[in-house]
């Protein structure tokens, strides 16, 4: 399973706030074996969700969305969405009933637009906050708060499944440009895929589909690099 996420908000862009809802979201789905491939933050522009939802719509197996949610003016993607659909957002009333069955909420209390969600969509109840999240076809719209965000992802996360894959680490002292040898040697004995990541030391992370592989190409590594203990 191939997914992409996108982030929506021009605060994650002018970098007032910290992105943690995509790298939250690409741990959740890598846990399960999915891969991420495309992690794209957009500004809270219509046109522009429309066009990356669209466009990853047709390309990946699953898109999540979050932000803009909330009934302000700058929270446009629901509307997005559905345009990227060719559809319309209307009064869902699934989200009317849930809203009617939990305490707290009153039909008139809600802010204009709260229970509209993109014709034909499944909806994600908000257990965190208001705002429902919904999915159309294999795109899924969450909100931006990361509390509520995290919880709406729970009630869908067995819906994301992939191969499950094994990884170990190896930390070498030796600079990186050093270790090419090694990198490809390790590459061409196991069916691994390898990353490296230099930082004060550099940590060579090999990633396969089978437990026995990753542990003996980490050995194999382990046998050839002067190691840092971990
Ligand atoms: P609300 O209903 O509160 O408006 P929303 O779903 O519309 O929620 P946003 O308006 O996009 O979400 O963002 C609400 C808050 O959530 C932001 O002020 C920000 O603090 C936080 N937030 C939004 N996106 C992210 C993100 N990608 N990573 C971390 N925090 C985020
Ligand atoms: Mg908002």
């Amino acid at each position: 399973m191939r997914v992409a996420v996108v982030t929506v908000g021009d605060e994650l862009l002018a970098g007032d706030t910290e992105n943690t809802n995509a790298t939250w979201l690409c741990e959740q789905l890598t846990e399960r074996g999915v891969r991420v491939e495309r992690v794209t933050t957009v500004p809270d522009r219509l046109a522009d969700i429309a066009r990356v939802v669209n466009e990853y719509n047709a390309e990946y197996d699953a898109v999540l969305v979050t932000g803009g949610l909330g009934p302000t003016h700058d929270d446009l993607t629901m509307d997005a969405v559905a345009a990227a659909f060719g559809r319309g957002v209307a009064e869902h009333p699934d989200v009317v009933a849930w809203f009617d069955d939990h305490d707290g909420y009153s039909g008139t209390d809600l802010a204009e637009g709260t229970t509209h969600l993109p014709t034909g969509s499944r909806m994600l109840p908000n257990e965190e906050g208001v705002a429902p999240g919904c999915v159309v076809d294999s795109v899924y719209v969450l909100p931006g708060v990361p509390s509520e965000m995290k919880a709406m992802f729970d009630q869908v996360a067995d819906e994301f499944a992939g191969e499950q894959t094994y990884t170990a680490t190896v930390t070498t002292s030796e600079p990186e440009s050093t270790l090419l040898d090694r990198m490809r040697g390790v590459q061409a004995e196991f069916d691994v895929q390898l990353g490296s990541y230099p930082g004060e030391n550099v940590r060579l992370k090999v990633t396969a589909t089978d437990p026995e592989t990753a542990k003996s190409a980490a050995a194999w590594l382990r046998e050839r690099v002067d190691l840092v203990e971990e």
